[in-house]
């Protein structure tokens, strides 16, 4: 009798009651018939509260093309980091390249000193708001024991600023929504530094080590892992910002 009231609302409807038998009815079977209606009431949810209203966005990123850099390749990165690091995306006009990151002995432009120039972009603005820097040129960074080491992207953690290059992530791409989906992915890997997660183990987690290749990006999930996502959501909690 108890299994009947366990049913979730709106769920399938319950098999139809076998008949019973047509035997005669004894007098003691009678009452057995009426002791599941009167029990009915107790099992009755209690009313549930009106829900909250439902929290919005962790903080917000502002989107910039660092030199050239396809408007559908920015578009496609808005929508990912919206949806996957629920954040609002601001977009500012593209920059030129800044002179001083550039480094003449390979032909790259440091990650660190692009950073600084991005943070430069965005003064006086709330620890929740990050910038974010696109760009088609190669980026490095040292990685010791090398020196000037070319990668993906790089993020201040915690920190306001990111960026992430083409260069690198185009290699070897079946298509252009192969460079587009390593793209996103990079993009929300980066985001999530600075919003304070480091690399982690979670298997197909985004944040995920590259490890100096791009297997894990291509492998990996857009969301983040269980325990990115409850770092995440602790240090900054999704919430209705003014
Ligand atoms: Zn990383
Ligand atoms: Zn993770």
């Amino acid at each position: 009798m108890l299994l009947a009231a366990c049913g979730p609302p709106g769920g399938p409807s319950p098999s139809p009651v076998t008949p019973a038998p047509s035997v005669a009815p004894s007098v003691a079977a009678a009452p057995a018939v009426v002791e599941p209606v009167t029990a009915e009431p107790a099992a009755v949810e209690p009313a549930i509260d009106p829900a909250p209203a439902p929290p919005t966005i962790r903080g917000e990123v502002v989107l910039v093309a660092l030199g050239p850099f396809p408007a559908a390749q920015l578009d496609a990165i808005e929508e990912h980091l919206k949806r996957y690091a629920a954040v609002d995306v601001r977009r500012l006009e593209p920059l030129a390249l800044p002179s001083e990151a550039w480094t003449a002995k390979r032909k790259r432009y440091r990650a660190e000193r692009l950073l600084d120039f991005l943070e430069a972009q965005i003064p006086g603005t709330p620890m929740t708001t990050r910038i974010l820097g696109l760009t088609a040129v190669d980026i490095s960074t040292s990685k010791p024991p090398h020196d000037d080491w070319g990668i993906f992207g790089l993020g201040n953690m915690p920190g306001q600023a990111a960026v992430v290059s083409t260069f690198r992530l185009k290699k070897k791409a079946r298509d252009a929504a192969h460079v587009q989906r390593r793209l996103n992915n990079t993009a929300l890997h980066e985001v999530g530094h600075t919003f304070g997660l480091d690399h982690c183990t979670e298997a197909l987690c985004p944040m995920q080590d590259a490890e100096g290749s791009i297997a894990n990006t291509d492998a990996a999930n857009d969301v983040f892992g269980p325990e990115c996502a409850a770092e995440l959501e602790a240090g900054f909690p999704l919430r209705r910002f003014p």
